[in-house]
């Protein structure tokens, strides 16, 4: 484990040599101290990224650029297996998902590193006599704060874009897990990334990440997490002024239809909730059920449901903890408060024998007739709680599916192609799956949200937009 931050291609401590303790969800217990970081770090790492731009980093074609994240995936990829034990060490998740995040931490750095060399300006037929270029250009010194959840997956997502368009990059992992991020650092010096290409301020989000996000030299600023910190960042994105881009919560919906193929919705409807404990921003919270087929569909999913076991990270099991006390104490809280109100509980998950006391884990529950305006329908729980609604037809459908202050994703579930095509335009939404969920990762896939689930996209090639802005040049030449 690294213990030390990373700035201009050194591991350093804080100025103030202050550290504070890092947690291991599974047992409570302390598995390191991480470097408070503070304005004066990240005054320096903003300083070192200006620098990189300026030198090495920034004089470097798209090929060689391309080249460094193609290196950097291949070593992740090298150490898979470390990386992916680390990322269950810090953040509880059972081996095999960290295991999956870590393949797709490297594809990020695979997609973009292969796009680098791909993303080219435009030639804008204009007066003669005139040659008009529109050149793609770097930002400058781009600002990223991650959370918790997926650290491996965010950094790849909010990152690899970055450096790919020629970005130098300043990084505040979560302060609960800061060590995938400081192993990718180290990893991407090895792979030949120019110092001061990506440093990572590791410390508290209201000192070095509200330092980071007010920074007066930062270009740009992703941020990934909850919406009351988003709209922190956007202020302090407006005080600069510059770009945002907002990745906030959901409330996504999962909506079956009454001739939906149930063998194959089933078990992903289940995993789509409990995956990463529910602590998913696309976490399929609320299983929207058309009356015709309420019973069935909601005896099986609760069949599937009570299966789901909660373990640690080595007993490999559908769940682990949640992240920290304050993190299972609200979402407790969301269960505890819904059971008093009287609201039925259709299926629990349960605890494997001999978890550490001192993990933060919680039983998965589900819950179900839900009302469209309840608490539990309208909150981002960001834990495994499952709410169940029930809708008579599209139209009814479409209005709870569009009823909360979100926008994240959607999933729709029939075979009917008409309705697949009406319910993908109705619902509001960055990401609409028809007949499957989350799939495999989803990279190459444009995300992000609509509404109060934030703005601006990440994945895909249309990541590199957001990165990168235009020049126009306009050459007189005469004919
Ligand atoms: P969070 O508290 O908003 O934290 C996210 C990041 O912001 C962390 O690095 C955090 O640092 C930092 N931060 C906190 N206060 C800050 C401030 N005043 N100025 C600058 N940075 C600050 O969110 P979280 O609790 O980690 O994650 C849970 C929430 O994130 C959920 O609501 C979930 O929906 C959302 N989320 C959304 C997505 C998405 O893609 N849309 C993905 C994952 C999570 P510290 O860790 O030090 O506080
Ligand atoms: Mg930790």
């Amino acid at each position: 484990m690294i213990d030390k931050m990373f700035i201009g291609g050194r591991f350093v401590e804080a100025s103030t040599r202050e550290t504070f303790p890092s947690l291991n969800p599974a047992t409570g217990e302390v598995i390191g101290q991480v470097p408070r970081g503070g304005k004066a770090d990240v005054d320096r790492a903003v300083a070192e990224a200006q620098a990189a731009r300026a030198g090495e980093w920034g004089r470097m074609s798209a090929l060689e650029r391309g080249r460094v994240l193609m290196r950097i995936a291949q070593r992740i990829l090298d150490d898979a297996e470390e990386l992916a034990q680390l990322e269950a060490l810090d953040t509880g998740k059972p081996l095999t998902t960290a295991r999956n995040d870590i393949q797709v931490l490297a594809r990020y750095f695979e997609f973009y590193g292969s796009a680098a060399d791909k993303v080219h300006g435009e030639v804008i037929p204009f007066l003669n006599g005139y040659t008009v270029n529109l050149l793609r250009e770097p930002l400058g010194v781009t600002a990223h704060i991650v959370p918790w959840n997926y650290p491996a997956q965010m950094i790849g997502r909010s990152v690899a874009p970055a450096l790919a368009m020629g970005n130098a990059a300043v990084l505040k992992p979560a302060e609960d897990t800061s060590y995938s991020a400081l192993y990718i650092a180290r990893i991407a010096q090895q792979a030949g990334l120019p110092d001061g290409a990506l440093n990572v301020v590791t410390g508290l989000g209201e000192e070095a990440g509200a330092a980071l996000a007010s920074h007066p030299d930062i270009d740009f600023i992703s941020f990934t997490g909850s919406n009351e910190v988003g709209t922190l960042i956007q202020t302090a994105a407006a005080h600069t002024p510059v770009k945002c881009v907002l990745e906030l919560g959901g409330k996504s919906p999962q909506i079956v239809f009454d001739d939906a193929d149930l063998e194959r919705a089933v078990p992903v409807i289940v995993r789509a909730i409990v995956q990463n404990a529910g602590q998913t921003c696309t976490a399929g919270s609320r299983l929207l059920v058309q009356e015709s087929i309420y019973d069935v569909c909601v005896s099986r999913v609760a069949e599937a449901f009570a299966r789901v076991k909660v373990g640690t990270p080595d007993m490999d099991l559908d769940c682990g903890p949640l992240m920290n006390a304050a993190q299972r104490t609200r979402v407790q809280r969301y269960i505890d408060d819904a059971r008093a109100a009287g609201v039925p509980v259709l299926a629990e998950g349960s605890l494997a024998d001999g978890l550490p006391a001192g993990g933060f884990f919680v039983r998965p529950v589900m819950f179900g007739p839900v009302a469209p305006d309840a608490v539990l329908a309208q909150d981002e729980v960001f834990g495994p709680v499952l709410s169940v609604i029930p809708f008579r037809d599209e139209a009814h459908a479409v209005a709870i599916a569009n009823g909360t202050p979100y926008g994240l994703i959607a999933a729709v579930w029939t075979e009917n192609g008409g309705r697949q095509q009406r319910m993908a335009r109705a619902v509001r939404a960055g990401q609409v799956f028809i007949n499957s969920y989350g799939a495999g990762g989803g990279v190459e896939l444009p995300f992000g949200g609509t509404r109060r689930s934030g703005h601006g996209r990440e994945k895909g090639l249309l990541a590199l937009e957001e990165v990168s802005t235009t020049k126009t040049v306009i050459q007189f030449h005469g004919e």
